[in-house]
């Protein structure tokens, strides 16, 4: 451990369009707000090609350009970034309090409030022969990784709307796109089942699931299993996308925070109050309903506002300040 504890007004852990909304906010509202990005700064839009409902972008953006763009504008405001990780917190229970925590296993923090943007991960199947192979052709982000099987074949495990376009978007790269769908419909949108319906390289397998994933050092196939007959078949592929959903990453806060059964933030009423005092949460982290960039974006500058009035309740900054919104 270093020596040099660190004192922040406000903490932000996580980089997605909440934790910027939240950096823009808390910044301009002088909270000189310090944010450590995690491991994959920019969060889940650095891997989505366009994002065509963001308002304001009329042509659409693409998702890592988006997010260099809302960092610049936290930082113009005076946020600092951090790329590193929050690996543990001890959060103070009194209104008041100081709210402990240490980044990259080494640095300690003090902090009066904290706001928590830490969103979500892609889950994965967990069978061990996914896992063996995950850097081998096992990918959960098409768009990042789909660029590899170009003209090859490749096959996409799930049915949402990440599936669909995950799908679509390897349709124009890939050969030929299997996709398997657990049950005999899709979740996604009946828009975006039309689209992958419309796509004559994509093969959709419905009751079909993955009984083992074929290689040793690199996908070379997969056995299927229809889940209504128990039949199996094999295809030969190189690429193996998991498009599932998506887990919040709210490990570090358990026994502390309260949560639900899926890991999820809960917060209080309307507002991005959790149980504990000057501890708030935003974006993916604490939402399983909308999950949108832009309802995060909006739990971001939520979160900057409540975390500001409690400050001002704690008679960290003046009232006046607060009272402006
Ligand atoms: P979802 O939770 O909506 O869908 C997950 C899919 O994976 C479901 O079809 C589910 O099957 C399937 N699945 C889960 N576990 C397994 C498993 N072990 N084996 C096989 N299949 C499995 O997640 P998404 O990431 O697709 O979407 C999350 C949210 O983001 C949604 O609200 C979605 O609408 C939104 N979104 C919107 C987009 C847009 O508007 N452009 C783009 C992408 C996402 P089952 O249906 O049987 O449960």
């Amino acid at each position: 451990m270093s020596d040099k504890i660190e004192r922040v007004k406000t903490l932000i852990i996580g980089s997605g369009p909440a934790g910027y909304t939240a950096a823009i906010y808390a910044a301009r509202a002088d909270l000189k707000p310090v944010m450590y990005t995690g491991m994959e700064p920019g969060g889940q839009l650095t891997t989505t090609t366009e994002v065509d409902n963001f308002p304001g972008y009329p042509e659409g953006i693409d998702g890592p350009t988006m997010m260099v763009q809302l960092q610049q504008q936290a930082e113009r405001f005076g946020t600092e970034v951090r790329i590193g990780m929050i690996t543990s917190v001890e959060f103070s229970k009194e209104k008041g309090g100081i709210h402990k925590v240490v980044a990259d296993n080494d640095k300690e923090i003090e902090a009066e409030t904290v706001i928590i943007s830490t969103g979500a991960s892609a889950k994965y199947l967990n069978l061990p022969s996914e896992q063996r192979l995950r850097c081998g052709g096992v990918s959960a982000c098409a768009v990042c990784d789909g660029f590899f099987y170009k003209g090859q074949d490749v096959a996409i495990v799930g049915a949402g709307d990440t599936a669909a376009e995950e799908a679509s978007y390897l349709a124009n790269i890939c050969n030929k796109v299997t996709m398997l769908v657990r049950r005999d419909e899709m979740r996604a949108s009946k828009a975006m089942q039309h689209r992958v319906n419309s796509i004559k390289n994509i093969e959709v397998r419905y009751n079909t699931e993955v009984d083992e994933v074929l290689g040793e050092q690199v996908v070379e196939g997969l056995r299927m299993v229809n889940n209504q007959t128990g039949e199996k078949e094999e295809i030969a592929i190189t690429g193996l996308f998991i498009a599932i959903g998506h887990k919040p990453n709210t490990d570090i806060f358990k026994g502390q925070l309260d949560m639900d059964e899926k890991g999820y933030l809960i917060t209080k009423g309307k507002s991005t109050k959790t149980n504990l005092p000057g501890v708030f949460a935003s974006g993916d982290a604490q939402d399983k309903e909308y999950r949108q960039a832009v309802t995060a974006a909006g739990t971001g500058c939520m979160a900057a506002l409540d975390a500001e009035r409690y400050l001002a309740s704690i008679g960290s900054v003046e009232e006046a300040v607060a009272d402006k919104y």
